[in-house]
């Protein structure tokens, strides 16, 4: 019999709300002093963003800047540059989303193929495009496997122009464009000034200078259920989590998560449940987390290693 269950269904309303607090400086040397913050969230993406800020403009600068690259870059709007290349396997497109497709074109050849984002038809088949979940024979997986692998992504530099080798090829950029786009919201806040925010993006963080002094505090999300497992102090960095608790579905007791291995077209199998990874910038963050996820813990710790200021937490099976 089949049964799926469907989890992270989001039913919150933007809101925006003014935090007051207080804080001691110095661990207390200065006695104490009176802060205040503005929290905002909204809908964007496909999950929560969260933007923490003594700056009232920053949820602002933030949004629009998401905004801006979520119509760029996102599958899910018909118009953007990435479903009008799915659609005609030949584009001329903006500095952005080549430069992106190049980052990510990266990715693939240091990961081996671990990260890859021509899965877009296997992230299609399997109803995570959707949310009509499915496990799709055998065979449908082998045919569209041929379709996969980011050498099939052919890259004009002068022109901006991205040809895909064969019709019926996509890229999903899920695995990296949140990273990239709190990327580009950092530099417009550093523009405007302002160089003190958090910014959560549905896991995907970056922390922007200091809070009050000290560095930011994040936490990070437990493996098990939904308690988190400790604490990370950040300035000027970014912090990413790949699980397989994120999106997945079940079906006859067997877990199907979203990342998928590009070499064998089923969900990542590595024994990983759980990777964060702490870059200094955003793009690194998302982009290895996922990657780590498919390769599994020790070569995924050997990825890990050929990045400048780059730190992992891996969980793994066995861990627990
Ligand atoms: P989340 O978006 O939950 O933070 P990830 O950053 O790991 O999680 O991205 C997962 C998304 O990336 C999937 O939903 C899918 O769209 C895409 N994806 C799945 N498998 C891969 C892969 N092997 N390489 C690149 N992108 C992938
Ligand atoms: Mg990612």
């Amino acid at each position: 019999m089949k049964r799926i269950h469907k989890l992270r269904t989001m039913h919150y309303a933007p809101i925006t709300i003014l935090v007051l607090g207080s804080w001691f400086l110095g661990f207390g040397l200065c006695g104490c002093q009176s802060h205040q913050f503005y929290v905002n969230s909204r809908i964007m993406m496909g999950t929560i963003i969260e933007v923490t800020s003594v700056h009232k403009e920053a949820a602002g600068v933030v949004f629009g800047e998401l905004e801006r690259l979520e119509n760029l870059l996102s599958k899910y709007k018909p118009e953007s540059e990435v479903s009008q290349l799915n659609k005609k396997a030949k584009l001329k497109v903006s500095p952005e989303t080549f430069f992106i497709v190049k980052k990510a074109k990266e990715f693939s050849t240091l990961s081996s193929g671990a990260f890859d984002i021509t899965v877009g038809p296997l992230v299609d088949l399997w109803g995570f495009t959707d949310k009509n979940f499915t496990v799709p024979a055998d065979e449908k997986i082998k045919n569209i496997l041929k379709l996969i692998g980011s050498d099939k992504i052919l890259l004009h530099n002068n022109e901006s122009v991205i040809k895909f080798k064969f019709p019926g090829m996509k890229i999903d950029l899920g695995a990296i464009a949140k990273g990239y786009a709190v990327d580009c919201a950092v530099k417009k806040l550093k523009e405007k000034g302002i160089n003190s925010c958090l910014i959560n993006a549905g896991g995907q963080v970056y922390c922007l200078g200091e809070k009050f002094g000290r560095p930011w505090r994040v936490a990070i999300k437990g493996v098990l259920n939904s308690d988190f497992s400790g604490f990370v102090e950040l300035t000027d960095k970014s912090v990413a989590t790949s699980g397989d608790y994120e999106q997945f579905f079940i079906q006859d007791n067997k877990r199907y998560a979203h990342i998928i291995n590009p070499k064998t077209g089923y969900p990542a199998d590595s024994g990983v449940i759980s990777v964060t990874v702490i870059a200094p910038d955003g793009l690194t963050a998302d982009a290895l987390s996922t990657a780590i996820f498919v390769l599994g813990k020790e070569r995924g710790e050997k990825l890990a290693e050929k990045f400048k200021g780059v730190e992992v937490k891996i969980y793994a099976q066995d861990n627990l």
